[in-house]
């Protein structure tokens, strides 16, 4: 599917992602900033792979914290700009967030901050509808492809109108989602604007903050009666009992109602609901008896429900999380049907839930890649520093060691904090704190802990394990990157003379599928006190193949199955091994031919790729 291809009318299958991807386009976006965070990585990564042929500028942000920063400069200057991270990207990029909200960006600045409810690929599911309500941000909130596209768009235009940024806030099925979309006209992207100067708007000093402040709760409140005639915030259906509804709740909610058409609700849908359209919810509570709220995770709508109530003098019921409405995790078609039927008085229905019992599916803990140069490096970390050590980790591939037998993680915090926390636990224990952390991760954040660990003298082992790409989120490159690889102007930063420039002495490189230069340098660093940094250098196999086009000519077979490849299956824990009866194999097919079980086990030979 070609988005740059401007064919208005016409109707694709597409993405959630891509449908925001292409209403960017349509709104002729002409800078794109990003740092890609699962489940948003999709957009950045078309904008990436279209940006030969499309005129807008596009780049990965080292952080998001950068990514917002560049794009708030770009929409200061005129320029329709686009920013994408997950949600917790956004507590990376929080500060310039609070400030581009005060001072406005007149260019348009559109923030895709995609959650994550269920926690399907992060460390936490954050309700980012608080930001919007602590930076003062109006949010949309799509709930169909179609929606995906023409919310961007329109959230452009009223971006520049407002003169304010705005939220498309997105969630994990929303991102991943797959519906019909009908294309709109397609014009040139504008790379260039103007900044009209102002200094009593644009330098945040205190009395600038104070007005700006004061400036932005006044813009919110004119914005207020917009969005209570907004024609994404819709009523439908007929009934004495109302539900008010938004986000992806909203396609569930749909789902239901044509599952059980005998179900009578009035329904409030709001896909634009901030700042909050309190004269459309106060109309529709009191078009009703009772109301019920549906949302993932926060009681945000629900509070604001209430809000609306008690300002008013309703006394409108209403009803919000409960056992079928929980404060965590995904809703689903199902979870909705119940609460429904329970808020209407109705049994619950049995349902035929059309997916295998979670307990007939074979079990399939998260398992680094055959072949992953980070088992490798872990099997040896764990063999000289063992149970005693505590190990720090980071947010990357890496984390799927922490499972046994490889157990390389005891605690996370997120992007970066490996270094730093790992820092803190080495003055609170005894142990040696051995931390991990990825290339692209190490220039997120990972740089400023390691300057402070040199800084303020700390105790620790780094090791930095660097497969060089962002291998997680889908092998997008980073400044430890060859860019010409990606037909850019190299722009390569080494990662060892960046630790040596942060005052590290003890600095070590070595390929990390190589099982001996790994115990000799590991070795070495164990007892010495201070900061200690081992390099360990690989591409991850899966970019190695389809980016640097490097294939393996070998792979390993067990010539004899006996203690050692038995042993050897149990530490290294590559996926390619597996149990024939009693005796060890090695898939041909999974094999990615690292070579470090025949490091491990003299019972393991190479053998040539057929
Ligand atoms: S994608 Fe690459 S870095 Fe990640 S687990 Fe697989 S091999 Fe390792
Ligand atoms: S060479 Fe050994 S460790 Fe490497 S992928 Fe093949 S079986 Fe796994």
């Amino acid at each position: 599917m070609n988005l740059l291809d401007p064919k208005s009318g016409a109707r694709e299958l597409l993405l959630g992602n891509e449908a925001i991807v292409r209403g960017a386009l349509e709104a002729g976006v002409g800078f794109i900033s990003c740092y890609p965070g699962t489940p948003s990585s999709e957009v950045p990564d078309t904008f990436f792979r279209l940006s030969d042929r499309g005129d807008y500028y596009f780049e990965y942000s080292i952080n998001e914290k950068v990514a917002m920063e560049v794009a708030g400069g770009a929409a200061l200057g005129g320029v329709p700009t686009l920013v994408t991270m997950k949600h917790v990207g956004v507590n990376v990029a929080a500060d310039p967030l609070m400030t581009l909200a005060y001072i406005g960006t007149p260019g348009g600045l559109v923030i895709l901050c995609a959650d994550d409810p269920g926690c399907h690929s992060s460390q936490n599911e954050q309700d980012n509808r608080y930001y919007v309500r602590l930076a003062g941000l109006p949010c949309f909130e799509p709930a169909t492809a179609q929606e995906c596209k023409d919310m961007t768009r329109e959230a452009f235009e009223l971006s520049v109108r407002w003169q304010q940024p705005i939220m498309l806030r997105t969630t994990t099925r929303i991102n991943h989602m797959r519906g019909p979309v009908t294309f709109g006209e397609l014009p040139p992207a504008k790379i260039s604007g103007e900044f009209v100067k102002n200094p009593q708007r644009f330098v945040s000093v205190p009395a600038v903050g104070r007005a700006r402040h004061k400036a932005l709760l006044t813009n919110l409140e004119k914005i207020r009666p917009e969005i209570n005639s907004s024609p994404w915030n819709r009523v439908y259906g007929q009934g004495n009992d109302g539900v008010i509804v938004s986000g992806v709740s909203r396609a569930y909610l749909s789902d239901v109602l044509k599952l059980y058409p005998d179900l009578k609700v009035k329904v409030l849908e709001l896909g634009l609901g901030y700042p909050f359209p309190q004269d459309l919810v106060a109309d529709f509570v009191q078009s009703v008896d009772r109301v019920l709220v549906l949302e993932e995770l926060e009681p945000i709508l629900e509070n604001e429900v209430r809000l609306v109530c008690q300002k008013r003098g309703l006394s409108t019921h209403v009803q919000g999380k409960d056992q079928d409405l929980p404060l965590f995790d995904e809703y689903s078609t199902s979870g909705v049907t119940a609460a429904l039927h329970r808020f209407l008085g109705r049994d619950v229905p049995d349902q035929q839930i059309c997916s295998i019992e979670q307990e007939k599916l074979p079990a399939r803990p998260p398992n680094l890649c055959a072949g992953c140069s980070h088992r490798s490096v872990y099997v040896r970390v764990r063999k000289i520093f063992g149970d005693d050590a505590v190990y720090s980790s980071d947010i990357g591939c890496y984390t799927l060691g922490m499972l046994p037998p490889l157990k390389a993680a005891d605690f996370l915090l997120c992007m970066g904090s490996s270094v730093s926390s790992g820092c803190g636990m080495s003055r609170a224990v005894k142990n040696p704190v051995v931390a991990f952390i990825g290339d692209s991760t190490f220039f997120h954040s990972g740089i400023t802990g390691l300057a402070n660990a040199v800084y303020n003298q700390h105790d620790l082992l780094l090791v930095i394990l660097d497969n060089r790409t962002t291998a997680m989120t889908g092998h997008q490159p980073h400044p430890g990157v060859d860019q010409s690889l990606y037909n850019k102007k190299p722009g390569h930063l080494d990662i060892e003379p960046l630790v040596k420039a942060c005052g590290v002495e003890q600095v070590k490189k070595v390929k990390a599928l190589n099982q001996k230069a790994l115990d000799q340098a590991l070795n070495e660093m164990k007892d010495a006190p201070g900061v200690r940094v081992l390099i360990a250098e690989e591409p991850c196999p899966l970019y190695a193949r389809r980016v640097l086009g490097q294939k393996r000519t070998q792979k390993a077979k067990v010539a004899v199955s006996d203690e050692s490849s038995l042993e050897c299956l149990h530490t290294l824990a590559c996926p390619a091994f597996y149990l024939e009866g009693e005796e060890v194999r090695i898939s041909p097919v999974h094999c990615a031919g690292c070579m470090v079980c025949v490091q491990l086990s003299s019972s393991i030979k190479p053998e040539s790729r057929s």
